[in-house]
Parts: C-alpha cells; structure tokens; sequence
C-alpha cells in the first residue's frame, strides 16, 4: 500500500479507536513509517478520535529531528526507537486503554505471559493457543529517552515482537503496516479484557 493510502489507514484506525475509548482526554499517540527514513507521528494535544492527515508530522528516525514547526507527541522517542529496532514495522499504536493501565499494574513482573487463549492468533507469528506470548512491562517514565534506552536494552536480550505495556499508561503495539497493527490492538485488548477477568475471578 502506497504511503498516503498507509496515511488514510492510519487515520481510520484512530477513529476507530477513539470510538473504542482506547485514547481518552487527547492521550496515546499514533505513527506511520514514511519514506527517506522518516515517520509521521500525531500531533502533540489532539483528540486522536477526530485526527486528519494533516495533523502528522514528519520526524526522521534515525535523528529524532522534528521536520516541522509544530511539536510531535511527547512520546516521538519510543515510535523512532520501534521503528529502528523492528525495521518491518510499519505503523506503530499507542493506546492508554483501562484494561492495558490496570492489568500492568496487577501484574508485579517484567512480563505479561498469555497462554491458552484461541485469540493469541490473532497476533503474528502465534500458531496456537498452547504457544506462550509475552508482552513486556516497562515501568513507567516521564522521561522518554530514559524509557526508550529501557525498551532498546530489554530488545537486545529478548527481541520485540507485536507490542509493550507502560505500567499504569498504557499499550504500545504495531505491525507491518496499518491493518496488522489494528489486527495486534484488537487481539491483545481481546486477550488483556480475558486475563484480568480470569484473574479477578480466580482471587474470589
Ligand atoms: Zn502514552
């Protein structure tokens, strides 16, 4: 799919996940990987239920450099460090989701493990639902690049795969392009919802 097509996805998709109630009061951040080594991020401050075209900026990935007078989200510095450790990747989703706030915060460990779930197939490269998923923990940071360089370290003993949790914050995830991107979002919330409903039940 050609650039401005992946563009028109990208925007779809935050529709649709602001109708879900995945980024409410103007949070999460939203990318697509562009051409000559660029990525076009959300703007800073917006609803991402009513964003356009226009309100994504271009950033160069390997640099971080703005390529624009307006400011990117704040969190630019995880969507390029995404892009350079994963180079197939080719859009990125960062929801604040309840259950992707709560379920990072009852899990006390570095890892959320899923197995036994038919919906891990949702997720690319997950056959069966006797395969064991992870999904990073990373606890939360105001400070980006401190976070990123976080990411980058665990990346290089266990690569990443379809996503990561922020604790108490939220979701990143991504894939290929815009649609499998949007496919891991739905999987992974489908799969988040499940284990905290297991979780609470089997506390009664
Ligand atoms: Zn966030």
């Amino acid at each position: 799919m050609a650039e401005n097509q992946q563009l028109a996805a990208l925007v779809d998709a935050c529709h649709w996940i602001g109708a879900k109630g995945w980024c409410p009061a103007t949070g999460g951040n939203m990318s697509v990987r562009a051409g000559a080594g660029q990525c076009l991020v959300s703007e800073s401050g917006k609803d991402k239920g009513a964003l356009r075209e226009r309100d994504f900026l271009p950033v160069d990935i390997t640099t971080n450099r703005v390529l624009d007078p307006r400011t990117p989200s704040a969190e630019t510095g995880l969507h390029t460090l995404i892009y350079r450790c994963l180079p197939a990747v080719g859009a990125i989703l960062h929801t604040h989701s309840v259950n992707a706030t709560v379920l990072s915060r009852v899990e006390p460990g570095a890892s959320l493990l899923l197995s036994g779930y038919e919906m891990q197939k949702s997720l690319g490269g997950v056959a069966s639902h006797l395969d064991q998923v992870t999904v990073p923990i990373f606890d939360n940071d105001q400070d980006i690049p401190a976070l990123a360089t976080r990411v980058a370290a665990r990346h290089e003993i266990a690569p990443l795969r379809h996503g990561f949790l922020v604790r108490g914050h939220g979701l990143y995830c991504w894939g290929r392009d815009v649609l499998e991107a949007r496919r891991h979002l739905e999987g992974l919330e489908f799969l988040f919802q499940c284990e905290l409903q297991r979780r609470l039940l089997e506390a009664r």
